[in-house]
């Protein structure tokens, strides 16, 4: 029987943390997984997804029903290490908590699904159905790690999806999409004592991000669980030097998407605005750099259920449901799935902690998911 100690399982998220899977090391930790998937013959699969990123794919039992358990292998950079009171990639316990960047965000939740799979596989606990464990790459910036998967059919027969995201007292079951635009205006440099022998690049640019910032957040439509949508101009470079009309210029904005006002939607009217403002003088282009669609479900489901209650079990508060602006890998692994699919985000650690400096998750926490997937499983799949 094998029932892994607070010890092990300390030791592996340990070795976790010691991997730097800041953007393209992912491949380290899906090694790493591999073997320890090895160590107990459950057969594994690395997914290349480019000439440096990989997922890792693993499946224990067989029949329906077919859970689908996911989190990602990158972790976002640690910015500044002096910040840090410990080494960032050093897994440090502190007062009950344990420091590290990807503790919360999110290598404790998927510690917990491996080991969770292990456990059920060595002793023979999976009396019915499928667990497919899904790890992904590169979930911070874009999701082409989960993207890959869904393209290669990984999900078409999945029933029921989670996502180990931190979110411990909180299970998320809709979220919006994210959207990411390039907008490059192009003008005609000329020196700024005579401006009209050039063409401002600027100019234009700003009357056409402002027009946008104004109709989109002043958009009426809501969804009852995501709210409205919301847009940001997050960057804008321009210019050459003081006393040149510049020739060019470049802002790149983030969208928050809601069903109601989707990212296509959203997309077509940046690229009509774009047209109109060309056809008046300016030279306004529109490149998509990412899309992420929003994921909305009822969160009405026996697993969510569930969750609901096994949480309470093993961590002693209630757990609520609600909607979360920010974006998953499940933007991508449920693209065909409807509103009454069977999705949560539920994980060890704080939604507000993900990507912060001395990030860390509360180590009774990171036991306490453990128990509750593992029963979670056992629930689900009980005949
Ligand atoms: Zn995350």
């Amino acid at each position: 029987m094998k029932q892994f100690t607070d010890e092990e399982k300390l030791n592996i998220l340990s070795d976790l943390i010691s991997m730097k899977s800041v953007n393209e090391n992912e491949i380290e930790v899906a090694n790493y997984l591999k073997n320890l998937f090895l160590d107990y013959d459950i057969d594994s699969t690395i997914i290349p997804v480019t000439d440096t990123r990989v997922n890792l794919v693993a499946e224990i039992g067989s029949g329906h029903p077919v859970i689908g358990i996911s989190g990602h292998m990158d972790v976002v950079s640690a910015g500044d290490e002096n910040e840090w009171v410990s080494d960032p990639f050093t897994l440090t316990e502190r007062n009950g908590k344990l420091y590290g960047r990807g503790t919360n965000d999110m290598k404790a939740g998927l510690v917990n699904l491996v080991l969770v799979m292990i456990e059920l596989k060595e002793n023979n606990e999976l009396i019915n159905g499928t667990v497919r464990f899904m790890a992904t790459t590169g979930e911070e910036v874009g999701g082409a790690g989960s993207k890959k998967l869904y393209e290669e059919g990984y999900m078409a027969d999945v029933e029921y999806l989670w996502v180990a995201e931190p979110s411990h007292d909180t299970i998320i079951y809709s979220h919006k999409g994210s959207l990411n635009l390039k907008v490059t205006s192009k003008g005609e440099s000329a020196h700024s004592s005579m401006p009209h022998l050039g063409r401002n690049a600027i100019n234009p640019l700003m009357a056409y991000l402002l027009e946008l910032d104004r109709k989109l957040n002043n958009d009426d439509r809501v969804n009852d669980v995501l709210g409205q949508l919301v847009m940001s101009t997050t960057l804008f470079n321009a210019g050459n030097q003081v006393n040149s009309v510049p020739e060019k210029a470049i802002a790149e904005i983030n969208v928050r998407t809601i069903p109601e006002f989707d990212n296509d939607e959203v997309i077509a009217l940046f690229k009509k605005t774009a047209e109109t403002y060309s056809k008046n003088g300016a030279q306004i282009d529109v490149d998509v750099t990412m899309s992420l669609p929003s994921v909305f479900t009822s969160g009405k489901s026996n697993m969510v259920n569930l969750a609901k209650s096994i949480g309470r079990k093993h961590l002693g508060f209630d757990i609520d449901l609600k909607g979360s602006p920010g974006a998953t890998d499940a933007s991508n692994l449920l693209r065909d799935k409807g509103v009454d699919f069977p999705f949560m985000m539920f994980g060890p650690g704080e939604t507000k902690m993900a990507h912060k400096t001395n990030e860390y998750v509360y180590k009774d926490y990171y036991f306490a998911f453990f128990d509750i997937y593992k029963d979670l499983i056992l629930e689900l799949t009980r005949k």
